[in-house]
């Protein structure tokens, strides 16, 4: 009989087959955006070694809310649409997340976005927890006036959840500074109180941070200076793609051209364009402006509409930056994908799967919860910014992004050095340690 070794080579070696036998029997159907997450976490945590009771505390999210939200619609009838709040983790601070309005929402993805908050918020330092929202709709379906509708009752029916000290929302996919306008207002008034600090992302008269806007894109480009120093390329000249054409991706690629790299391809829900010698951001931004998507953009710009969109991921450039969905990239296109850097504008772009492809070709990836974090970091300033009631200058907003962007880098990419693992892993055993840190000194494992 064959004797049932122990030995930690015999583990591994029992887990990989483990693992093989797993993808056999799952083969064609699609991971959740969670199952990734919690894969990402397992890789870093096995790492670190954590206990049992250190996993328990910080990898399943502490409080999922699912409420539903009737709706008058401008024709008179009730429309009845479901929202979501996932507080993930709040032992650094309160959780911080945006909201998305979408019609594919779904309480494993909200999940999944409230997670990757807890552990972004922890890779750069900044004294929040992570949580996430959302409503399954699509927001283009609505007029303006049951939007708002719908967004105060998001809000209010959520309330008791939401505070500065608790849970602060952001924008995400199809909310805007306006819906955050509204969710403030809601707030406020139920609370007969002026308390802007409740959300971030707001228009700046209302007491939203100056550079909020870009400031998920400009943290990205920080982290391309970087990442492009470290590989010792060459940014000027660099060619480079972007899926999806809204905040991040339009400003990514503004600031991208603005730094000499071509881009030689951007994509919307309405399709992908491409033009070798490149496009110019500003025209692509006013047809947006223009005609609300990328829709029609080959017949006002000399740009090639790409006859299946999907093919922009796969083109031969520098720099690829996913910037819509999560999933993008799997094991059925990655080999196929060629760039030499990618940076994840978007959250959970990649699966596991498509990493390990990625990481046997050598590609770098700026995993999504460095890349992106931008965005929150502003908008933790613009918390601050809220409760000194004293406002920054956009200089002084970037300098201090540049600042907390350029030592998340150093530190994450160290791990990557230190432990020898790819930039992601190397990024949640960063963020991992101080949420774990935190919580032993909480006495959370006692
Ligand atoms: P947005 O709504 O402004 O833009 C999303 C864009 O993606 C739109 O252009 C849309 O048409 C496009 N899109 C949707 N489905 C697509 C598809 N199948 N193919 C190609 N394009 C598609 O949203 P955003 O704020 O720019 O967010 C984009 C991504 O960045 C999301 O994953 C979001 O979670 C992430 N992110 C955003 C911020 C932020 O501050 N805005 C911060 C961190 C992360």
């Amino acid at each position: 009989m064959e004797e049932h070794k122990s030995t930690p080579a015999h583990i591994e070696m029992r887990e990989k087959q483990y693992d093989e036998l797993l993808r056999e029997l799952h083969k064609g159907e699609k991971a959740s955006a969670f199952d990734n997450a919690l894969k990402q976490f397992d890789r870093a945590a096995k790492i670190l070694k954590l206990t049992d009771n250190q996993v328990a505390v910080i990898k399943e999210p502490r409080r999922v809310t699912e409420v539903k939200l009737p709706v008058r619609m401008d024709d008179g009838s009730i429309s009845i649409f479901k929202g979501y709040r996932v507080q993930h983790n709040i032992v650094r601070g309160p959780a911080k997340g945006g909201v998305r309005f979408h019609q594919d929402v779904n309480v494993e993805e909200v999940k999944a976005l409230a997670f990757w908050m807890t552990y972004k918020c922890a890779v750069v330092n900044i004294p929040f927890g992570g949580g996430k929202g959302g409503v399954v709709v699509d927001p283009r379906k609505l007029s303006l006036s049951e939007l708002e509708r719908l967004a105060r009752r998001y809000f209010a029916e959520m309330i008791d959840l939401f505070g500065p000290d608790k849970d602060i929302p952001a924008p995400d996919v199809n909310t805007n500074q306006q819906v955050m306008a509204w969710f403030m207002d809601t707030y406020s008034m139920h609370h007969q109180s002026h308390i802007p600090a409740v959300v971030t992302g707001k228009p700046i008269d209302l007491g939203g941070s100056r550079g909020r806007i870009s400031a998920t894109a400009q943290g990205m480009v920080y982290c391309v200076h970087n990442a492009v120093k470290h590989l010792k390329l060459n940014l000027k000249g660099a060619t480079v793609a972007i899926q999806g054409f809204g905040n991040a991706g339009s400003f990514a690629a503004k600031f991208l051209h603005q730094d000499g790299c071509v881009i030689q391809a951007v994509s919307d829900i309405d399709g992908a364009f491409y033009c070798e010698k490149g496009i110019d951001p500003e025209e692509a931004i006013k047809h947006v402006q223009r005609a609300g998507t990328l829709k029609d953009f080959d017949k006002s710009a000399k740009v090639e509409k790409m006859s299946n969109p999907m093919e922009l991921l796969e083109l031969p450039v520098n720099i690829l930056i996913p910037a819509a969905l999560e999933n993008q990239i799997t094991e059925e296109n990655a080999d196929r994908v060629k760039a030499k850097i990618i940076a994840e504008c978007a959250n959970g772009p990649l699966t596991t799967e498509a990493d390990d492809v990625m990481e046997q070709k050598g590609t770098f990836i700026i995993p999504d919860i460095l890349c992106n974090a931008g965005g929150v970091t502003v908008s933790y300033f613009e918390w601050v910014q809220n409760r000194m009631g004293y406002y920054w200058n956009s200089d002084y907003v970037f300098s201090e992004l540049k600042s907390y962007m350029d030592d998340a880098f150093e530190v994450v990419l160290d791990a990557s050095i230190n432990y020898k693992v790819p930039m992601r892993t190397a990024a949640f055993i960063v963020a991992i340690q101080r949420v774990t840190n935190v919580a032993e000194a909480r006495g959370l494992y006692a």
